[in-house]
């Protein structure tokens, strides 16, 4: 059967998701914290299953999160080198999708430079998919492992005022934690340069600042993000030391904020840009590492959860023909 409250067998991003199924997928990476924590970190629920990790961009944490995620679930995992496969030949993406369903995996894994294109595949395949990241569109397990580190340090997320500051406009990171912290009851801050703010976000909701001073005032979260120099063509500001005068967060812009406010960043950073290594590194307020360890527990959570969701559906499907 599947999940009663979260019955898909795909994760492509948090838009639309309830806070229901949010807290569902929250619920469920929680026991998995403490057992990765413990000697024994093996769950066997995917024993035999083919979890397949299909990165069509560069991914460290990510792609490595995923798959301790799969083994430690027992399943076994097959990385695609897409510099390596039919793709760098020309296959296009819907070619990729039909020849790996053939294969019957469980979890289809998938990043991708464009935005949308996880969607895309996620049509042409029956079994389950997990958006890893797609161009800037949603990064929906980094907002969820952001989420249950927030949860598990101040106990709920209705609330609380957190800011999210940098490159929003080529940031999925942030668009996945509009959608997820505002559904939890949050109030959602921007902080950002004109040039990196995408036109139309106050209709997500959030409030906007250019002002890093202004911004931060009373917050209790603060997210940094990456510049994303690979995603810019031209010059968004004039230059890094000027961004990290007025953007990049150091201790006095941080003091700004409550006493005790919480720093995070979805990783990897640019130290000395957006974010200044003495408070990266202040491990009484960043739980940046954090964010990192509760990423496994949470991706263990989605996969076990879509690949019986996916079973669960074939299943029906087969008794009805
Ligand atoms: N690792 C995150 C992502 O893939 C954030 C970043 O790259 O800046 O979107």
């Amino acid at each position: 059967m599947s999940d009663p409250i979260f019955p898909h067998r795909q994760l492509l991003g948090i838009e639309g998701l309830s806070p229901l199924e949010i807290n569902r997928l929250l619920d469920l990476s929680d026991p998995y914290v403490s057992i990765n924590r413990g000697p024994e970190k093996v769950s066997g629920s995917l024993q035999g299953r083919t979890v397949v990790n299909l990165f069509f961009e560069n991914s460290t944490r990510t792609r490595t999160s995923f798959e301790l995620a799969a083994l430690r679930l027992e399943a076994n995992v097959i990385n695609m080198q897409v510099g390596s496969s039919s793709v760098a030949k020309g296959e296009t993406l819907i070619d990729t999708a039909v020849t790996l369903n053939a294969m019957h995996p469980d979890v289809l894994v998938v990043r991708h430079p464009q935005s949308g294109a996880v969607k895309l595949l996620s049509e042409k395949v029956r079994c389950a998919v997990v958006n890893g990241g797609d161009g800037s569109h949603e990064h929906p397990t980094q907002a969820l492992l952001d989420a249950l580190t927030i949860r598990r340090r101040r106990e709920k997320i209705e609330g609380l005022k957190i800011a999210i500051c940098g490159d929003v406009a080529h940031s999925r990171v942030a668009r996945s934690n509009f959608y997820l912290l505002q559904t939890l009851g949050a109030e959602v801050r921007v902080i950002a340069p004109r040039t990196l703010i995408p036109s139309g976000l106050e209709r997500l909701g959030v409030k906007v600042f250019t002002d890093m001073r202004e911004g931060l005032k009373d917050c209790d979260i603060v997210m940094m993000l990456r510049v994303q120099i690979e995603r810019m063509s031209g010059s968004y500001f004039p230059s890094m030391r000027e961004y990290f005068r007025f953007f990049g967060l150091d201790r006095e812009k941080l003091s700004l904020a409550k006493p005790d406010a919480l720093i995070m960043h979805p990783g990897p950073m640019n130290r000395g840009v957006e974010i200044d290594s003495d408070v990266a590194d202040d491990f009484e307020r960043s739980v940046i590492r954090e964010q990192v360890e509760l990423g496994v527990a949470v991706r263990m959570a989605v996969l076990e959860l879509l690949a019986g969701n996916a079973i669960a559906e074939s299943a029906t499907t087969k008794a009805a023909v």
